[in-house]
């Protein structure tokens, strides 16, 4: 085991939670030529996933930003995983749902079947990691790595150090992320970090314009579009995930004490509770 925390010790990823944002950071980790464990609770997913980085893997190849050969090495070094105890890497990135109970059980979990040096990062979109790091057994060792939808595209990568986390950890993953291809941003450990926090009145605002009557959503999108935004707000929520974009709305709410201009929408909510959560279930706020 080595003494201290360096990207040279990173010989092998997982990358936990396969649904929008696992499956594109997976693959980002088997191209840049790290052996990938890639796990999900939901088989359906991890298959999906797997379905998604050949396809991605597959359009580098057509437009020729990899070989045949380099393509199918990269494949090669996906590992899908159906078990959380044959989960076991010096990196681990966790992707899982926007629920810190559910972040807080794995990252225990996690800690039981890996060695006490394992990183474990959180792509987490509005948790404090010195709250997700609180229990966990040698928390120096978690911090945030925040990747942006599409993954493999967005070249903005958070990373956070959250009071516990030892320097070492934050610059190690720092290089990754560079290695990865990213931009890599040190973001203080505030709710939200930066991005999240500053964006989230792109979504919370447009949602209350049309609850208000002001516009039908597809004329909000429009308009927003054609004044240079790439994507109008209900096109993203539908990319993002609506009920991830919903979560992390709430998360915000609450952590900066329901102060009402992070108020989650109940437009939203309804969305959320019929199960159109957006492009990943073929419905949101856009028929796909
Ligand atoms: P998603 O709903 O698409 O996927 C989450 C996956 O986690 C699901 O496949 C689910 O089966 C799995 N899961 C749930 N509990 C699990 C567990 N205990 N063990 C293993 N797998 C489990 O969600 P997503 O949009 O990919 O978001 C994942 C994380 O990334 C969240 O923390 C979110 O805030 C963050 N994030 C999302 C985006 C985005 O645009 N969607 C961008 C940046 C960060």
């Amino acid at each position: 085991m080595p003494d201290s925390y360096s990207l040279s010790a990173i010989q092998k990823i997982a990358v936990v939670g396969a649904g929008t944002m696992g499956a594109g950071i997976a693959q980002l980790c088997v191209q840049a030529g790290y052996p990938t464990q890639l796990f999900d609770l939901n088989q359906a997913t991890l298959l999906r996933a797997r379905q998604s980085i050949e396809a991605g893997l597959g359009k580098l190849e057509e437009k020729g930003r990899l070989t045949a050969e380099e393509r199918a090495a990269a494949l090669g070094r996906l590992q899908t995983v159906n078990e959380l105890d044959a989960v076991c890497a010096d990196l681990i990135i966790e992707a899982v749902v926007e629920q810190l109970p559910v972040k807080h059980q794995l990252f225990a979990d996690l800690a039981a079947c890996n060695g006490p040096r394992t990183i474990l990062a959180s792509n987490t979109s509005t948790f404090p990691i010195t709250q997700l790091a609180a229990p966990v057994r040698q928390p120096e060792r978690v911090v945030g790595m925040h990747f942006f939808n599409p993954a493999p595209l967005m070249p903005l990568v958070e990373v956070i150090s959250g009071a516990a986390t030892d320097p070492a950890v934050a610059e190690t993953v720092r290089q990754l992320a560079l290695k990865l291809g990213k931009t890599p941003v040190l973001a203080a450990d505030a709710p939200g970090f930066i991005v999240n926090r500053v964006a989230r009145h792109y979504y919370v605002e447009s949602l209350k314009a049309v609850e208000e009557r002001v516009a039908p959503l597809e004329v909000v999108d429009e308009l927003l579009e054609a004044t240079g935004f790439r994507m109008g707000p209900f096109r993203l929520m539908d990319l993002i995930g609506v009920d991830t974009n919903f979560a992390v709305t709430s998360s915000l709410f609450a952590a900066f004490h329901y102060d009402a201009k992070f108020r989650p929408s109940r437009v939203q909510q309804q969305r959320v509770d019929a199960g159109h959560h957006g492009r990943k279930t073929g419905r949101g706020f856009y028929q796909y």
